[in-house]
């Protein structure tokens, strides 16, 4: 029986783990869940799972769940008690699910007691992956990618990366793929987070429509699999049926594939390295609509743009992207910018930020928020 700590429990992917560790209590217990203020939604998980600890940001609303919730379930509030759960001696393995830089002390705290971290919140990576990945070689802790694509590509190297020449990492190509630039400048914050395929948290849905969601995803690929920008490239493929392509020097290349549903690759860091039920129902190619791809518009989306220029020039410039992006994706969820200026914003970021070599926590932290402050800045100025 493995505990698990499932921290940002009551969202997406969150809700998603706590449906295939239902289908497999045999061999998981929910052990602890966090939040950040919905006290009612973590309240049901507390009553159908009777974990030992929940966890809320803020103590009012961690307060409201005490009186309400069953006995046994341990109350407590704040970022230390997260880093608390995620470092626990009884968790066995941390889902790392909250969204943002806000993830990304306590995917650190998991890293440093050696857990095996399944690793969904990819802006820890982008934040401070050189770090990171230390960390863990060093206290034996293990990441396995929750991210479908990562997952895939995670699967497809069970045989070693010998041979290998490049990555391709399939981009659904969100809901503005055939959306002309010109009317881009308009959507709205309801449009943008309308996904063709996946139900996703809205600042990942946002990130899809801009494909910075992509660009995010090249960094965290080059961090967990060791990669150079240049051997990471991006494919649209709409249907998100092949969730990412691994091409070899003899030729071969191998791929994963299934329906688009966060709980193959959920149940894959669960089980890994075997496998188990995960309520995905079976793919049927035959039913499908026939699989397309092509290459990405770079001009239409500049952020996949940004965030290649981030990582070929690395230090704290991932940071710095990923920091700008958040302030800008917020602005535009609560309709100070437009959907343009999020673009524009971030490379206003990364052009006056200044670069730092990211060598301790502090200082990655220190980049995330002198970072924001340069965004928020431009955001006050409308772009
Ligand atoms: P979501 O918005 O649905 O849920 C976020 C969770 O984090 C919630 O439980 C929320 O309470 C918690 N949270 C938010 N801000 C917090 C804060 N400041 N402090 C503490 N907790 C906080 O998001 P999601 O779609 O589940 O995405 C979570 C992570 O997984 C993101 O990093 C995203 O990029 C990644 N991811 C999601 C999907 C998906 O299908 N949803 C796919 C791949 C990767
Ligand atoms: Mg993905």
């Amino acid at each position: 029986m493995k505990n698990i700590t499932i921290l940002g429990a009551t969202g997406s992917i969150g809700l998603n783990t706590l449906d295939v560790i239902s289908r497999n209590s045999d061999r998981f217990n929910v052990f602890a869940v966090s939040a950040k203020s919905d006290w009612e939604g973590l309240l049901q998980i507390c009553k159908d799972h009777l974990p030992s600890f929940a966890v809320l940001d803020d103590e009012a609303s961690a307060e409201k769940l005490r009186v309400a919730a069953p006995s046994g379930v341990e109350i407590l509030s704040g970022e230390s008690s997260l880093n608390e759960i995620a470092a626990h001696s009884q968790t066995d393995f941390v889902m790392a699910a909250i969204v943002g830089g806000a993830g990304m002390s306590s995917t650190f705290a998991a890293a440093k007691a050696g857990k095996r971290i399944m690793l969904a919140n990819k802006e820890s990576l982008v934040l401070g992956g050189t770090l990171l990945i230390d960390i863990v070689k060093k206290s034996g802790a293990e990441i396995i990618p929750v991210d479908s694509e990562h997952s895939a590509i995670f699967q497809c190297l069970r045989g070693g990366k010998g041979g290998l020449s490049k990555i391709q990492l399939t981009a659904s190509g969100g809901p503005f793929l055939n959306t002309p630039l010109e009317k881009l400048g308009s959507v709205t914050p309801a449009q943008a987070c309308k996904h063709p395929n996946w139900q996703m948290g809205k600042k990942i849905s946002v990130d899809s429509a801009t494909m910075m969601n992509k660009g995010l995803e090249v960094i965290e690929a080059s961090f967990l699999f060791g990669l150079k920008p240049g051997q990471i490239e991006v494919i649209v493929h709409p249907q998100s049926i092949i969730h990412s392509f691994v091409y070899f020097e003899d030729g071969g290349v191998l791929s994963q594939l299934g329906l688009p549903d966060m709980r193959s690759a959920i149940s894959y860091a669960l089980s890994y390295p075997e496998r188990i039920r995960s309520g995905v129902k079976q793919l049927d190619l035959t039913k499908e609509p026939s699989l397309e791809f092509h290459n990405p518009d770079m001009s239409k989306f500049r952020c996949l743009e940004l965030a290649y220029a981030a990582l070929e020039e690395g230090n704290s410039a991932p940071g710095t992207l990923n920091a700008a992006n958040e302030v800008a994706v917020e602005a535009f969820l609560s309709g100070h910018i437009a959907f343009l200026d999020i673009p524009t914003i971030v490379e206003k970021t990364l052009n006056e930020a200044t670069r730092w070599n990211l060598d301790t926590l502090d200082s990655v932290v220190e980049n995330d928020q002198l970072s924001r402050q340069i965004a928020q800045s431009f955001v006050g100025s409308g772009g």
